[in-house]
């Protein structure tokens, strides 16, 4: 039975020491902070294949959804599991690139399920509390989008692959592994502890170069930044049913009670980088594109507002698999890390198992962000 050493409980840290302890696996999963608590918190987490530019990304996105569907399916109680299907608008602020029909002609045109209705019927049927301009706006239907609550999701697997017996959370800093005849043979922590391993997996979201450079084989480049104002809302009652992608703000429920939103537009004005505090403009902005969309969300309570950062490769597939150059490490770095989190937890803990490489991580290779370009 192999021992595996995991360094980062985010989602995908998480979902992968659920998948490896499932199948008879001794894990080690080490996380500096809280569990769930960096980029999955912050995470819009909706799961969707809409943003993908190419057939290859759509794919491995629809499988990410497809995959969650059956990951749900095993467990008696699903609390972080919200398939509420989304809702899509534009409006004319929405200038530069193809336009939102043909985006959806596109998705429709790869399989993806999209249902197109109007403003006035959504309001009757589905979403009463949207302010519309025009109720003859057209407005689509993805029905097998949901959103997911990352940090529950986080703790249900970690809670999940501790009750196997086969898992052992570590409060702590990774800052070492070490490796013998190019092999890897340990985790080292910050506080002198040593752990003795078959296999290390970098999980480690934004920390993932930063691991990597632990056994000198950080990315030579490759790696992009992507930040989004998000602020959380307490709500009187459940103004929000399905996930809102408007043409103004994004908003989903955060649970009962709550209310996220984000939107596009705030976003491509945040300065590019990890972390900075948001201005009070930028704040106010997104509070009043939301309140525009949902006026209902003017009586709200501001809970929270923080600007997330994901941390991803630049050519937006996932960094998924072994390193070539040292036997025993792996890659599970991801953009979209929440739509994929069980699929990667699933094909990751297969390749160890047994050496087979999926299909679908075709263009995943850890080794293409170690050649300079
Ligand atoms: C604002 C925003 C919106 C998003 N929207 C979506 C969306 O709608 N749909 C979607 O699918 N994805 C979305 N994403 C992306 C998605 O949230 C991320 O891809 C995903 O959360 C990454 O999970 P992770 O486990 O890789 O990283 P993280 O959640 O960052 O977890 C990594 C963990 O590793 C730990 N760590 C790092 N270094 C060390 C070390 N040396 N020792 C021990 N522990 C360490 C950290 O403390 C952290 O907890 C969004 C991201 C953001 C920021």
């Amino acid at each position: 039975m192999k021992t595996v050493g995991i360094v980062g409980a985010g989602v995908i840290g998480a979902c992968l020491a659920f998948s490896l302890a499932q199948r008879g696996m001794r894990v080690h999963c080490v996380e500096r902070a809280e569990p769930g608590g960096l980029t999955t918190d912050a995470s819009f987490a909706r799961l969707s294949a809409v943003q993908q530019p190419t057939y290859a990304r759509f794919e491995l996105s629809h499988t990410g959804m497809i995959e969650h569907f059956r990951f749900a399916e095993q467990f008696y109680s699903t609390p972080w599991w919200h398939p509420t299907g989304s809702l899509a608008w534009a409006d004319d602020e929405d200038g530069a690139g193809p336009s939102f029909a043909d985006v959806v002609r596109r998705l429709d045109s790869w399989g993806y399920r999209t249902s197109w209705s109007d403003a006035a019927r959504v309001n009757r049927d589905r979403e009463p509390g949207i302010a519309f301009e025009d109720p003859r706006t057209p407005v689509v239907l993805f029905p097998d989008e949901a959103w997911v609550d990352g940090p529950r999701l986080v703790s249900e697997m970690l809670g999940a692959a501790g009750a196997t017996g086969r898992l052992k959370l570590w409060n702590g800093t990774v800052d070492g592994i070490e490796v013998h005849g190019g092999e890897v043979r340990a985790l080292r922590l910050e506080d002198g502890e040593r752990i003795e391993v078959d296999a290390v997996v970098n999980a480690a979201g934004p920390g993932m170069p930063a691991v990597a450079a632990m056994l000198g084989t950080a990315p030579v480049g490759g790696v992009a930044t992507r930040s989004s104002l998000v602020i959380d809302l307490i709500t009187d009652g459940d103004p929000v049913r399905h996930v809102l992608r408007g043409a103004q703000a994004h908003a989903r429920s955060a649970g009962p009670g709550r209310v996220r939103v984000r939107s596009d537009q705030i976003d491509a004005r945040l300065p590019a980088g990890i972390g900075s505090d948001p201005d009070d403009g930028i704040v106010k902005d997104l509070l009043e594109r939301a309140y525009r969309t949902l006026p209902v969300l003017e009586s709200a309570t501001v809970d929270r507002v923080r600007i997330g950062t994901a941390v991803f490769p630049a050519d937006g597939f996932p960094s998924l698999g072994p390193l070539s150059a040292v036997s025993g490490y792996y890659e599970a770095f991801a953009n979209s890390g929440i739509t994929l989190a069980p699929f990667i937890g699933r094909t990751l803990t297969t390749h160890i198992a047994t050496g087979e490489v999926h299909p679908m991580w075709a263009h995943c290779s850890p080794d293409r962000l170690r050649t300079a370009r």
